[in-house]
């Protein structure tokens, strides 16, 4: 059922053992958004723990609250009151679903949001989940500090590409600038992001190298194998390198992070992505949007191609 902001306010306010949770594979909003509503329930006088069933990359460590987010193990009974998830569908919190059974109230800016929650406030408009929470944390009244300011800049930073993206707002900037007031360092959490090892640096060059020009460099995309995962750290950044190619709309890296496993990240600059990544199980937002397809690196890369032309056909 879908609820209102004002409705998600009242929600929180009548349960005292409240859990978060995001996405696996946890990115700057999922992490940023949890650490956020923790600090702000937290000022509430709830009893808060975070959940990700994921390891959370050091970098992270610049947000306040980093310490505390615990990752579940199996058999382990999480008890609480609400279950909350920020940035994210039902389908992706890994073993949360299981081992915290209370109600679930989902906060989320993804328009592919499968509905599936107890709960659903929704706002497919809002640049990242943390500019939900900056908004929620003002109806439930709570006075913002320097904590959540921190862990919210980390969400609109990194969900709007350092606010350049279409996806930023009128509204994204003043809850950015409103964040600054409160306390937010954004230098050091883009030099916490920037940071990276010697061998991913490098291993940027090799998955440029991989760079393929598709439909006439309308589309273009990198394809990492499972031996050259092994080999190379993947570099996160490849996906912006592959963005820039002129003329390119539709942007892919396809990564077999496991033997069979591909996780795949789309990037357009106008086509809705979303209707690629759906064919696959997969979701996100109209210019940002990735799946996983369970098949090795070549065939996944064939059934993806596929997917991308069809699109492209149908919008031309
Ligand atoms: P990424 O390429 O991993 O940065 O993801 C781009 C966007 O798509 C983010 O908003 C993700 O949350 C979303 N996304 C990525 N993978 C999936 C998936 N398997 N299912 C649903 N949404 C996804
Ligand atoms: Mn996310
Ligand atoms: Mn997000």
């Amino acid at each position: 059922m879908q609820i209102s902001l004002k409705e998600t306010a009242a929600e929180l306010k009548a349960k005292q053992r409240i859990v978060i949770t995001a996405h696996v594979n946890p990115d700057g909003d999922a992490i940023g958004s949890s650490l956020g509503l923790a600090h702000a329930l937290r000022a509430l006088g709830k009893d808060v723990q975070v959940f990700i069933d994921d390891d959370i990359p050091a970098a992270f460590s610049v947000l306040p609250g980093y310490e505390l987010i615990g990752k579940p193990v199996d058999g382990q009974n999480i008890p609480a009151d609400l279950l909350v998830a920020v940035d994210v569908s039902l389908d992706r919190i890994g073993r949360v679903a299981e081992l915290c059974t209370a109600p679930v109230l989902n906060i989320d800016h993804h328009v592919t949001n499968d509905g599936q929650a107890d709960k659903l406030y929704l706002d497919g408009k809002a640049a990242a989940a943390a500019e939900i929470i900056y908004q929620l944390i003002g109806e439930l009244g709570v006075n913002g500090n320097r904590d959540m300011a921190m862990c919210l800049y980390m969400g609109l930073a990194t969900d709007t590409g350092w606010f350049r993206f279409s996806n930023a707002t009128p509204k994204t900037m003043l809850a950015a600038a409103d964040l600054l007031a409160w306390g937010a360092e954004p230098n050091l959490i883009s030099e916490a992001l920037e940071q990276r090892p010697f061998a991913e640096v490098q291993s940027l060059a090799v998955g440029m190298q991989k760079i393929e020009l598709l439909a006439g460099g309308r589309v273009a995309g990198a394809c990492l194998d499972y031996a050259t995962m092994q080999e190379y750290d993947a570099p996160e950044g490849l996906i912006g390198m592959v963005r820039v190619i002129e003329g390119v709309d539709i942007a892919f890296t396809l990564k077999e992070k496991e033997p069979n496993l591909c996780r795949v990240s789309l990037r357009s600059k106008g086509l809705d992505v979303t209707k690629i990544a759906l064919q696959f199980g997969g979701g996100g937002h109209v210019r940002a949007a990735g799946c996983t397809i369970e098949k090795n690196c070549a065939e996944a890369r064939t059934d993806l191609i596929n997917a991308i032309m069809q699109v492209l056909e149908a919008e031309s």
